[in-house]
């Protein structure tokens, strides 16, 4: 029988009224299996594993990342896959940072949450949990058919480091507006098998140092060098989101391009995603990126703000070579980012 760890980590999903009756705060995870008696139905061997102390996501940091790789990994050979509960707030950074943290990982990692707590009447919870479950233990010719880190949601499988929260309110909460679906359940599972994500590496490994001296830096007209510099003058920051405008353009102004280029030339790291929902970064393609490209800012093709801020986050942490990490930063190490 195949074999689930449920990881349970906080968010909304076991979310109870607090005692002042106005805020939810996050419960226990045996209030949420209690909840959903149907799990026992499915012809998986499920257990559980939780955060000794859930924490709305929200509070998310890279600490918790690490606690969840590590429930992984001491857990990889007794499972054939993992389902994590987790808030939806920070849910596609947490997707995103550990799909650069676990390497060759041959199984499904499955984060899902839901926009209602588990006990009100009209929640997401249950279907999100129950589904999640059921693609975890999907498997096709004997290896399980998700090998990579996923998010689900309200019918629909998405890469997880494709993935963006879209609405806070909707329960189609999530989107993942570069990379079509993985998967979508409907009266049957469909799998978009030939979108599905396969490691190179044959070896499963863990990559446990995060450095998060990261930055990043909204591009808006207007914006002042004071501005730009409390950005890139930081101490000890090592590399910088830029979220430029469209296709990866920024203004011309001889301060801004200056400002940029000398803290370049001192070793920061610059990485170019867009503000556009859809679309990438082609640096050189306007006069506007074109000083981008020169002065050596790393074009971020179509990464989410979520993948291009854990993707660095992992980068740093495995290495000091500039060299190494713009030679990654710059290929598609787990399916992230789209290169022409
Ligand atoms: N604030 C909650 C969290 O991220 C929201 C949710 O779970 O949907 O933990």
């Amino acid at each position: 029988m195949t074999s689930i760890l449920i990881i349970y980590t906080g968010g909304t999903i076991g979310m109870v009224e607090a005692e002042d009756r106005k805020t939810l705060v996050p419960f226990n995870l045996s209030h949420i299996l209690d909840q959903v008696p149907e799990l026992k139905k499915l012809d998986v061997k499920l257990d559980s594993a939780s955060f000794e102390k859930p924490i709305d996501s929200s509070d998310m940091q890279p600490k918790h990342w690490l606690q969840m790789a590590r429930i992984i990994e001491e857990n990889y050979l007794k499972y054939d896959g993992f389902v994590i509960l987790h808030g939806s707030d920070t849910l596609a950074y947490s997707a995103s940072a550990l799909s650069f943290m676990l390497d060759g990982m041959r199984k499904p990692v499955i984060l899902t949450g839901s926009q209602l707590p588990i006990g009100m009447i009209r929640t997401d919870a249950r279907e999100n949990l129950i589904t999640a479950v059921e693609m975890a233990a999907l498997t096709k010719n004997g290896e399980p058919v998700i090998q990579e880190v996923a998010i689900y949601f309200e019918y629909k499988l998405y890469r997880g480091n494709r993935t963006t929260k879209v609405s806070a309110e909707a329960f189609e909460a999530f989107s993942s507006p570069n990379y079509p679906l993985l998967a979508e359940a409907g009266v049957h599972i469909e799998v978009n098998y030939a979108r599905l994500f396969r490691p190179k590496s044959e070896q499963f490994d863990v990559h446990h140092n995060l450095d998060a001296s990261v930055g990043v830096l909204t591009l808006f007209p207007g914006i002042s060098e004071e501005q730009l510099l409390a950005q890139i003058g930081t101490e000890n920051q090592r590399a910088l989101v830029l979220q430029s405008f469209g296709s990866g353009n920024a203004s011309q102004q001889p301060w801004f391009l200056e400002a940029l280029k000398s803290a370049i030339d001192n070793g920061l790291i610059v990485l170019n995603i867009t503000q556009c929902m859809k679309g990438k970064v082609e640096q050189g393609k306007y006069a506007t990126s074109q000083a981008l490209l020169e002065m050596g800012v790393i074009g971020g093709s179509d990464l989410t703000l979520e993948a291009a801020i854990t993707k660095l986050m992992v980068l740093l942490g495995h290495s000091d070579d500039p060299v190494w990490i713009k030679a990654h930063l710059n290929s598609n190490i787990r399916g992230e980012m789209s290169i022409a």
